[in-house]
């Protein structure tokens, strides 16, 4: 059963996972409230008006939380909800197949029921590659043969060896992709004198139907897309935020891997601004956070297993820019009595760390 929130509470519980992107949490929230509005109204026979289906377009750096903000909303909603590449649809041999593979996929996650999966939502992601990649002509046929598909048809999908039929017009499809090169094309269109002043993310969200096609995005496909969602590259203060924040935040998998090992682990303030420093620098969005934690982390969750009576691990910023140890607490275990509280502030004695060239770890 779909929950169906209004706008103002499907941003609300947005706000739970997703740091930021306001502008982007509210169209898709109206875009996607919309879109079960119509299927109820579809069902309960009120056909005399038919409301068109509007799939929607997500354009945004990457780790900028498209992929974040749509697996948020299926689970907010409760609905199925499957993910499909559009790298992975240009280089197979047999394009329907890959088709086939989408919708088999909502099939599998709701063991079969072909209502439930007929009221699903298909993330597409890296959609601009279809005609950024060398094979651009394929990329162009691939829309043409997704048309009738993500516009709604009766598809004929083979399921565990049967024939299945299913409706597609009620599956929300919704594009995912960096489009690197489009606020050039939007700044050219709108004149770069206008829009100097104005950031990638306020060009981009000008966009209108003729920058695509001049993107290589055929317009018969783009026009199936009609709700574009625009989201910015985080700062280094969402960043931050996006580390400590969210439900299941970095950190609080972290925490959540060392209590497992009765361990605790407490990062300074400092060393979140660390990361989110370093992970800036990445340019690759919140995905940089993991990337410069695992860095020290990995290290740490190796070496956690041998340590007796470790209690606590401080990360410092000089752990996370790889040129000092943890600081590791230890308490001393007493025989038939509870441990002591911290009776010992040391770094590791038994230190497996490369100490050349005055940062450790090189490996690491
Ligand atoms: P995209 O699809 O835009 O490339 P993802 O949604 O896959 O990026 O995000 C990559 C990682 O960064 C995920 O671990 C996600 O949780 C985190 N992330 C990205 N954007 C945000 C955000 N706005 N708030 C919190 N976490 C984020």
């Amino acid at each position: 059963m779909i929950n169906l929130y209004t706008p103002a509470e499907i941003v609300g519980k947005l706000d739970e996972y997703v740091i930021g992107q306001d502008d982007a949490k509210r169209v898709l929230a109206v875009a996607v409230y919309n879109h079960y509005k119509r299927v109820q109204f579809a069902q309960s026979g009120g056909n005399d008006v038919e409301v068109k289906k509007s799939n929607i377009m997500m354009l945004g750096p990457t780790g900028s939380g498209k992929t974040l903000l749509v697996t948020s909303l299926a689970k907010i909603l409760n609905t199925t909800f499957v993910t499909a590449d559009a790298t992975a649809i240009v280089a197979s041999d047999n394009i329907s197949e890959e088709l086939n593979k989408m919708l088999v996929k909502l099939l599998d996650k709701t063991n079969g029921d072909v209502h439930a999966a007929e009221m699903g939502i298909v993330f597409l992601d890296e959609i601009d590659k279809l005609v950024t990649g060398i094979n651009r002509t394929k990329g162009e046929s691939i829309q043409q043969i997704m048309l009738k598909i993500v516009e709604g048809t009766i598809a004929d999908v083979s399921y565990k060896g049967q024939s299945v039929k299913m409706d597609t017009n009620n599956i929300l499809f919704i594009c995912g992709g960096a489009f690197v090169d489009l606020p050039g094309i939007i700044r050219t269109r709108l004149g770069e004198r206008d829009t100097i002043l104005l950031s990638d993310f306020e060009v981009q969200k000008q966009v209108v139907a003729d920058d695509f096609a001049v993107f290589g995005m055929i317009p018969e496909f783009c026009g199936r897309f009609p709700m574009v969602v625009v989201l910015q590259a985080l700062s280094q203060a969402a960043l931050k935020e996006a580390l400590v924040k969210p439900r299941n935040s970095l950190i609080s998998q972290y925490e959540k891997m060392l209590e497992v090992e009765n361990v605790q682990i407490e990062f300074s303030p400092e060393s979140i601004d660390q990361i989110a420093l370093m992970a800036e620098k990445l340019q690759t969005g919140a995905r940089g956070l993991r990337t410069v934690c695992e860095r020290f982390m990995t290290r740490i969750m190796f070496d956690i297993p041998n340590e007796q009576n470790l209690k606590k691990i401080v990360i410092t910023p000089e752990v996370v820019m790889g040129t000092a140890k943890p600081i590791y607490h230890y308490s001393v275990s007493q025989a038939g009595s509870e441990l002591t509280p911290l009776v010992a502030l040391k770094p590791r004695e038994t230190s497996p760390y490369n100490e050349e060239g005055g940062s450790y770890g090189k490996g690491y």
